[in-house]
């Protein structure tokens, strides 16, 4: 378990290198920082929040609510990112700002359905599926402007933009290759529906986090640089 200085440090030096890639890529606003704490307790998760972070991602939903209850600092949003199986949907939808792992039409309809009336929209981003790997989670291209279309007619949702998480790999071009075909569905969609609110890339993690800003990541999500190596490496 890393300790609260730890955090901090990593948290500081996550900064710089945003700060640093956003100059080199000539980006004017900076991506938000998602801590992302899967595995990591609710005491590293609050050194994480007196640091600074004002975004926690999730992948686990009972981990999750576990955590939520246990915290006594609170971020200022949650961010659902995992895999989402349909019975989860009502307490996804009651409990996290965003969610960003939506990937066909049952569960869009059932996070607005599910939305509780007295909470604000839930922000969502379609996940696309960028290699077509079959071991993840994710919409192929071809599903994302019909699955866009649903979204934005649901009334207790507003999607946002697509979220990926490419191959695995530490080659920097072929990193780049993928954030860039991501991007370029983005914008084909954001010429597609004109009038929606489409802001949002959610892409890179520790591994890739450069890349991701280099195509125009505004939210990017980070695990191990914060906390450190996670001990199941599985998760
Ligand atoms: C675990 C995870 C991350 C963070 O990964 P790191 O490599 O630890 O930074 C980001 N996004 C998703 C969807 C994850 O599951």
């Amino acid at each position: 378990m890393s300790t609260s200085a730890d955090i901090l440090a990593n948290i500081a030096a996550i900064q710089r290198r945003i700060d640093v890639a956003c100059q080199l890529y000539q980006r004017r606003s900076q991506p938000t920082l998602i801590a992302v704490t899967k595995t990591r307790s609710a005491a590293e998760m609050a050194s994480a929040i007196n640091a600074g972070i004002s975004d926690i991602g999730e992948n686990y939903l009972q981990e999750a609510l576990d955590k939520q209850a246990e915290l006594r600092v609170q971020p200022k949003q949650w961010h659902f990112i995992g895999p989402i199986q349909a019975n989860k949907t009502r307490a996804i939808a009651s409990h996290f700002d965003w969610v960003h792992s939506v990937d066909r039409a049952k569960i869009i309809t059932r996070l607005n359905d599910q939305r509780p009336a007295e909470l604000a929209p839930l922000n969502i981003c379609l996940q696309v599926n960028i290699n077509d790997e079959a071991s993840k989670a994710g919409a192929s291209q071809d599903e994302i402007a019909q699955l866009a279309e649903l979204a934005l007619q649901q009334p207790r949702l507003r999607l946002r933009g697509l979220m990926a998480i490419p191959a695995n790999t530490a080659d920097q071009e072929q990193q780049r290759r993928n954030f860039a075909a991501v991007r370029s569905i983005f914008t084909d969609l954001q010429t597609q529906f004109p009038s929606a609110a489409l802001d949002t890339l959610s892409m890179g993690m520790s591994g890739d986090m450069e890349a991701a800003i280099a195509e125009g990541a505004t939210l990017v999500r980070i695990g191990s640089d914060i906390f450190g190596p996670r001990s199941s490496p599985s998760r």
